[in-house]
């Protein structure tokens, strides 16, 4: 068996080897196959990812890809990204120069790592030796691609403000700060995917939530109908999302009644189609059963209250830009009128 296992990691080395080839995993081996993605998966959290970010990026670009397929993602693709990674670097060296750092185009702050990874592999592939070139062009020159970014723009201002000399006036500190977004950005996406997969994952273990009827309980007393009970409003619910008993899950919620929430505050990355991407329409308000959703929540709490383009002129300048400070506010917006029949 052993020898058997040796071979079959090594297809990865075969030159008829895909990545779709791999995708194919005998059920032999399908535990060794699991071991050997756990072990790659491990290194693409924490410190240690950031050193090899534009790899980490690589794999966690066919990750979400498998992920949206609904396939796995096997070790032995894996295994076979890092390698295809390395023989790229070896083989296709390309060589830049100056004019091609000036020209790179910001891709837009959700492929602000697309744009880090793309600026460092230039950088450190330049026909010039990086020595001869200088850092205050690179601060510029980075500088000028990322104003137009939102997300960036608190730490540009921040870069305009300090004089010639300052430490956070250099080109170390505002490349620091861009890598330093990536990864918040990073950490940020994945608790939002953990509690979307938690909503999912709630769904399929969850009781039939029944929609308005009161569930039948052991006591007659509970039966009587008093006044029926404010579903849980207090604002203590998110603590423990695990006994959230009135959690929204959007997977309970029809299609054309929910919402994107990430869409709200114009951040969702997801393929859009026909006005809406797989969580829901992009709309610009969320109906009131999606402002119960934990994400919403999370959301809100974040990002604060979502702006609604209401017809006021794009105000430039004057304020000092868009920190204000404003507190969330706890989700309790009249929305549509009723109709009680
Ligand atoms: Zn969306």
């Amino acid at each position: 068996m052993p020898d058997i296992a040796y071979t079959w990691v090594l297809d990865v080395e075969d030159n008829e080897a895909t990545f779709e080839s791999l995708a194919q995993c005998d059920d032999r081996f399908l535990g060794l196959d699991a071991k050997i993605r756990t072990a790659i998966t491990k290194h693409t959290v924490g410190d240690h990812a950031n050193k090899y970010r534009e790899l980490v990026s690589a794999i966690l670009r066919e990750t979400e890809a498998a992920l949206k397929r609904k396939v796995p993602l096997r070790g032995r693709q894996l295994l076979f990204i890092v390698r295809r990674f390395y023989r790229i670097s070896d083989e296709q060296h390309m060589q830049f120069d100056l004019t091609d750092l000036m020209t790179i185009a910001y891709p837009g702050d959700p492929k602000m790592q697309v744009f880090l990874d793309d600026w460092d592999r230039m950088l450190a592939n330049m026909k010039l030796e990086r020595h001869l070139i200088s850092d205050k062009f690179l601060e510029t020159t980075l500088v000028s691609l990322i104003r137009k970014s939102d997300r960036l723009r608190a730490h540009v201002e921040h870069w305009d403000r300090m004089i010639t000399g300052h430490a956070d006036r250099s080109y170390a500190w505002i490349h620091g700060m861009i890598g330093k977004v990536v990864v918040e950005e990073r950490q940020r996406r994945n608790r939002e995917a953990m509690l979307q997969d938690h909503a999912h994952s709630q769904k399929a273990t969850a009781a039939p939530a029944a929609t308005s009827s009161p569930t039948p309980s052991a006591t007659p007393e509970a039966t009587n109908k008093r006044e029926r009970r404010p579903r849980d409003t207090g604002d203590g619910g998110s603590e423990d999302g695990r006994s959230a008993r009135s959690s929204v899950r959007l997977g309970d919620i029809e299609y054309k009644d929910r919402c994107c929430i990430r869409n709200i505050w114009k951040k969702c990355e997801e393929t859009v189609e026909n006005g809406g991407c797989r969580y829901g329409p992009h709309i610009k308000n969320a109906p009131e059963i999606i402002q119960k959703h934990s994400l919403y929540i999370n959301m809100l709490a974040e990002n604060g209250v979502p702006e609604h383009p209401k017809g006021k002129g794009k105000g430039k300048g004057r304020g000092k830009g868009k920190e204000k400070g404003k507190e969330a506010v706890p989700a309790e917006v009249e929305t549509a009128p009723e109709t009680t029949p």
